[in-house]
């Protein structure tokens, strides 16, 4: 019997109420789960519930305000933390889970597992200081620099194939020079940041925008020639992907023309790099199209899983 892909899901995660007519809404997180409940090897996969992460943990990569003030928007009721990002009462606590199931995942990969997360709200637009494009906390900015914590962990790679650009990602790692982070957004476009200038502090960063229309075929060679040489430069102990996946040619708030079984493509490629991935959900607002995404990356996570077992049997 192989070993299992693990999967970070909770419950509460869709009791964070952003209103009628948001697109990122908990139907995004049904959807997923109910392809992978449905798909031919669901019984291949371990459902995880996640911890929360504590106040110490984020203030390793908020300031208290940013924490605070999120705590206290919640608090008194649903608010709005910028234009984009409304909350319900319950949303500071679900966001502490929705990271600490990124964390949860850091844990696994370190036991020689991959792992997938599935949680909202989503975190890569969260700054140091700042909440915005529907991100309270910067999940994969946090799990970079808690791996980075451990004895075996030396330096992490983050790459971000969420159609917008991470900016939150990008303002908290760009100064730690072990922590890396790519890119491939859609430019000119929301939330403004992510052309090729900006490199990071440490040549830590690398942009890659794209124009509205990219098809499916540029967009595989320009990870095959830059995304792919710039991990591999790095040399990565962990690899984090932030997915997105409104980079898909169905999606409604974006112009790529990505189809599903890229995602899968991306994922095989990542996993000849590194066999242990943490792939945690970012955006994706077309329905159907994160839900066969999801299946397409898990099926990945499990085939190698299956090989690596095959291996040693
Ligand atoms: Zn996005």
């Amino acid at each position: 019997m192989a070993s299992p892909l693990f999967i970070f899901y909770s419950h509460h995660f869709l009791d964070h109420d952003t209103g009628p007519g948001h697109p990122e809404q908990p139907d995004r997180l049904r959807a997923c789960v109910d392809a992978l409940e449905k798909c031919d090897f669901s019984d291949q996969l371990e459902w995880k519930y996640p911890r929360y992460a504590t106040e110490e943990e984020l203030s390793w990569i908020h300031t208290v305000q940013h924490i605070e003030g999120i705590k206290r928007t919640c608090e008194s009721g649903d608010g709005l933390l910028d234009v984009d990002t409304p909350v319900c009462s319950l949303s500071y606590e679900i966001a502490k889970q929705s990271a600490g199931a990124w964390l949860a995942g850091v844990e696994e990969i370190l036991r020689g597992n991959s792992a997938l997360i599935l949680s909202r709200p989503p975190g890569h637009h969260a700054e140091i200081n700042k909440s915005m494009g529907f991100c309270l906390f910067s999940n994969a900015a946090l799990s970079a620099v808690y791996a980075l914590k451990q004895n075996e962990i030396n330096r992490v790679c983050i790459f971000d194939w969420d159609v917008h650009h991470g900016n939150g990602t990008q303002d908290i790692i760009q100064n730690i020079p072990d922590i890396y982070y790519v890119s491939i957004h859609q430019f000119p476009f929301y939330p403004g940041t992510g052309s090729q200038i900006e490199t990071g502090e440490h040549n830590n960063v690398l942009n890659i925008p794209i124009p509205a229309g990219t098809s499916s075929q540029d967009y595989r060679n320009l990870f095959d020639k830059s995304v792919i040489p710039f991990i591999l430069k790095a040399t990565p102990d962990m690899l984090i992907i932030s997915a997105g996946f409104d980079a898909h040619r169905r999606d409604p708030l974006a112009d790529i023309n990505l189809e599903t079984e890229d995602f899968a493509y991306m994922t095989r490629s990542l996993q000849s790099i590194h066999p242990h991935l943490l792939i945690g959900l970012e955006g994706g607002y077309d329905l159907q199209a994160l839900g066969e995404c999801c299946k397409a990356v898990a099926g990945v996570l499990i085939d190698s899983t299956k090989a690596k077992m095959g291996k040693h049997a």
